[in-house]
């Protein structure tokens, strides 16, 4: 591969999601090996997606290979192990078509990316978004299993490796295990957890709005018991069974509502018989947990403990600073960050790694579009354009897209940085890594 060094701080504008671009051409694929098979089938609009985001301003482009292994051609296609590796090496040789007629049209140099993509993706199951089979695989069984693929790829000869929507900090150890075999550099990027933030909001505005109902109903037993003792106690046990900070917030605001609404009660009138308050207050315990087993995540997600802190862990639950320290001291990764993940969190990803040491190497973001199947948790959506230049002063050096971004995306992003005396286009003759 090329060898220079990458620029600290300098912006690199990277691709979108390939699969979505193809998907744009029609390409509706869920096969065995996801789009990767269209560098069989269709390698001339996998060109073209790649000479796309040349043309719309990318620095470096991603090969369609994240869900390519030879196995997985063998499969689908019934070719020998010689040809099927072929085909990585196909994708590779695409891109880099690509870039060289791209840089005919526009002058600038582009830099191809080798995708190599999370052991799960290979497993057609989603498990690349909980990395879970990591419990059941060594180090050494995933570092095997990715080295044929690797050093396929390698031979192709790109610019770097784009180890992405890695679920795990063991598979992405495994993965620099192969780089430092293979002397080869890559950027490695992790998945974040994911969480249905739609369904957690709704959840909140339900048992908030619960607590407003337990709390009027610990003002109404509270007045007649005449004990402001009472409504404290109610309180703290709605609070326990509710376990949301926005509902211990509310119910204790209404407290003290319903405090004053009983002394306002008692100033005026005396107390009379209670009957069945207890009910009541087990009717609003049942009603809350029952909204919690309601609102499930999604049968890819860990359901238990509900996932809230996505943008400081890793889809397998690695501490993300704790993941990224420990494979950026590796020579060989040159760049690290996430992929793959929600618009909404890029804010709580980069301030949550801001002050990580990363010796001067860049720290990638390739979120997902609002839009993306995997990412619903927008409730006031945006385009990666509008807060770019943001992420870019907090610390973001190399930014592209992920699932359902395309040229269009890194046409406005490009376009977004250019005010951005750090975002210029790489200058021929220049190295990225
Ligand atoms: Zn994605």
């Amino acid at each position: 591969m090329n060898s220079a060094v990458i620029q600290p701080k300098r912006v690199v504008i990277l691709d979108g999601g390939t699969g979505t671009s193809l998907a744009n051409l029609g390409h509706a694929v869920e096969d065995l090996t996801w789009c990767s098979c269209l560098i069989k089938t269709h390698p001339n609009d996998v060109k073209k997606v790649h000479k796309d985001y040349f043309l719309a301003g990318a620095d470096v482009v991603v090969t369609a290979t994240y869900q390519a292994f030879v196995d997985g051609f063998v499969k689908q296609f019934g070719v020998s192990k010689e040809e099927a590796s072929e085909f990585l090496k196909k994708g590779v040789e695409l891109a880099k078509e690509a870039r060289d007629e791209a840089e005919i049209e526009t002058g600038r140099h582009g830099f191809v990316a080798a995708s190599v993509g999370a052991y799960g993706a290979t497993l057609c199951d989603r498990s690349e978004y909980t990395g879970v089979y990591v419990d059941n695989m060594s180090i050494e069984e995933l570092s095997e299993w990715h080295m044929p693929r690797m050093k396929t790829l390698c031979e192709a000869r790109p610019d770097i490796l784009a180890c992405e929507t890695i679920p795990a900090l063991a598979e992405a150890m495994a993965l620099v295990s192969c780089l430092e075999k293979l002397q080869e550099k890559a950027w490695l990027t992790f998945q974040l957890k994911l969480v249905e933030v739609v369904a957690a909001a709704a959840a909140i505005v339900v048992a908030v709005l619960v607590a407003v109902v337990a709390a009027i109903i610990a003002a109404v037993v509270a007045a007649a018991a005449v004990e402001v003792v009472v409504v404290l106690v109610i309180v703290v046990v709605v609070t326990v069974v509710a376990a949301e900070v926005v509902v211990v917030l509310v119910v204790i605001v209404l407290a003290a509502v319903a405090v004053v609404v009983v002394v306002l009660v008692n100033s005026s009138s005396s107390s009379s018989g209670s009957s069945n308050s207890s009910s009541g207050i087990t009717s609003s315990i049942c009603k809350t947990h029952s909204m919690k087993n309601h609102f499930t995540l999604s049968p890819w997600v860990k359901p238990d403990p509900p996932c809230k802190r996505d943008a400081k862990t890793t889809a397998y639950g690695d501490d993300v600073r704790v993941a990224l320290q420990a494979i950026v001291s590796c020579p060989f990764v040159v760049a690290v960050g996430a992929n793959c993940f929600s618009l909404a969190v890029v804010d709580d990803f980069l301030s949550y790694v801001q002050d990580l040491p990363l010796f001067g190497k860049p720290l990638i973001i390739k979120p997902n579009a609002e839009k993306s199947e995997h990412d619903k948790s927008l409730t006031k959506p945006f385009k990666i354009h509008e807060r770019v230049a943001d992420w870019a002063a907090a610390g973001a050096c190399w930014i592209g897209g992920c699932c359902s971004t395309d040229s269009t995306d890194i046409g406005q992003i490009r376009q977004a940085m250019e005010k951005d005396p750090h975002s210029r286009f790489i200058a021929k003759g220049e190295t990225l890594v």
